[in-house]
């Protein structure tokens, strides 16, 4: 699920509960700092939420929760026959996708969008001036998905219907539009679909970065432009057009890189004796990238040294260090410890315990883990040095 803001967090929360008791699965919500690091007021009545059992779906003998003494091919089979189609009939018995923009009477110009990206194409409408009328007038439907997977194809097919050409705009990869592609490849009047390439192929919204809503409204007013000729979304465009050329051009005067709190540990412990390198991993000690530190290249959680596994044979170096927080041993780093011991190589990892996992805002360890025990765990897991 992918919510357009805090209101839509609260919601979709509440949808994505009843959905994965209906249909036995997980949910998710796709979290971006766009839609979470917000304030706004919200509706918190409990009425708000009027979650609808679908009636188009029967749900087969035994339903689909979990069970005792299941059998996994059984289990499979059921995922694929039972579980998705039961998801997409509620995401249809509770309209989670909707329409936003009819376009008129003979749309041509349909737009699909989701979280993030649905708020970045309501700011590029507006850069155009299209609103109202103006999307009846110049042929403009847009439709908003609640779940971009899996993509419910009825009411897909529905927004697609009639339509010449179909706007995918996704930040990052696309999920959407191959989803969507998928399902209309072959129909008869289906629409060309475009997003992360154009109409011949080419390069059009970014995977990667951050896609700006001038960059859409540019994508859009162009194809709009060449349908209808009209003469206030030529203004438009020229305007925009200087205005992202005048943007473009702009030195990059400020350069705001984060660093350590005020008093932070890894503002000393980070620091690595001259000559000596050292690798990140997940944890606010990240940012010693980005400082003097000899420090560069990380892994994910919990394969922290993992790099320099693969690297040593091949190094001049012979040492690297770690830095490894003690909410990222508790969570998967002794194991990542463990395979560095058990690969034989020759490493100082340095383990932060500021007894807090700090990133995710300052939660205790899970399990109580002491310093001594720490200390002990590594020498039983076959450490040469504990300092
Ligand atoms: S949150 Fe904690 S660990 Fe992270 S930079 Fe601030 S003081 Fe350091």
């Amino acid at each position: 699920m992918n919510p357009a803001g805090l209101q839509e967090v609260l919601d979709y929360g509440l949808y994505g509960w009843a959905l994965s008791r209906y249909a036995g699965v997980w949910t998710g919500i796709k979290c971006v700092k766009d839609n979470i690091e917000q304030s706004a007021s919200i509706d918190g009545s409990l009425e708000r939420v009027n979650i609808v059992l679908p009636e188009d779906f029967e749900m087969p003998p035994g339903g689909l929760g979990i069970r005792r003494g299941d059998n996994v091919l059984e289990k499979e089979a059921r995922a694929y026959e039972y579980k998705i189609p039961a998801a997409l009939a509620f995401i249809r018995a509770n309209a989670l996708d909707r329409m936003i923009l009819e376009g008129g009477g003979a749309p041509k110009i349909g737009i699909i969008a989701s979280g993030k990206s649905y708020l970045d194409t309501e700011e590029a409408l507006d850069l155009l001036g299209i609103r109202g009328t103006r999307a009846a007038a110049l042929g403009v439907k847009f439709y908003k998905l609640g779940v971009t997977w899996p993509l419910e194809p009825e009411g897909a097919a529905r927004f697609a219907s009639g339509l010449e050409t179909v706007l995918v705009v996704e930040e990052k990869r696309s999920l959407i539009e191959t989803q969507l592609k998928e399902q209309l490849y072959g129909r008869r009047g289906a629409p060309a679909i475009i997003g992360k390439l154009d109409e011949n192929g080419a390069p059009l919204l970014p995977s990667h970065g951050a896609l700006e809503p001038v960059q859409i409204a540019l994508a859009l007013g162009e194809r709009l432009l060449a349908r209808t000729g009209d003469e206030e979304l030529r203004a438009r465009m020229e305007q925009l057009g200087q205005v992202a050329a005048r943007v473009a051009a702009l030195p990059g005067i400020i350069e705001r890189v984060p660093y350590f709190c005020a008093g932070c540990p890894h503002s000393t412990s980070t620091i690595v004796p001259e000559g000596a390198h050292a690798y990140a991993g997940i944890g606010c000690h990240y940012m010693a990238q980005w400082m003097d530190r000899a420090t560069e290249g990380f892994t994910h959680r919990g394969a922290e040294g993992a790099n320099w596994i693969g690297e040593a044979p091949f190094s001049k170096q012979g040492h690297v260090f770690q830095n490894i927080g003690d909410g990222t041993y508790v969570h998967s780093g002794a194991l990542a410890i463990r395979a560095a011991i058990a690969a034989g190589t020759t490493m100082t990892f340095k383990i932060l315990f500021n007894d807090a996992v700090a990133m995710t805002g300052g939660q205790g360890l899970d399990g109580e883990l002491s310093v001594p025990q720490l200390a002990r765990q590594m020498s039983a897991d076959g450490a040469a040095r504990v300092v």
